[in-house]
């Protein structure tokens, strides 16, 4: 698992999908990180499924 040092998780404020800066009002919260959308989350979690099979 792919993990930057020198970021607390607990102020995540980009997309775990695409990276861009996730808004206040736009956050998507999921399996303890941010998405800027429903849509990234899904994308994310698609990768990683792909990336393990
Ligand atoms: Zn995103």
């Amino acid at each position: 698992m792919p993990e930057k040092t020198g970021q607390p998780t607990e102020e995540q404020k980009t997309c775990s999908a695409c990276g861009k800066p996730v808004k206040k009002l736009k956050r998507y919260y999921r399996n303890g990180k941010y998405y800027c959308s429903k849509k990234c989350y899904r994308k994310f979690k698609a990768s990683q499924r792909q990336k393990q099979a």
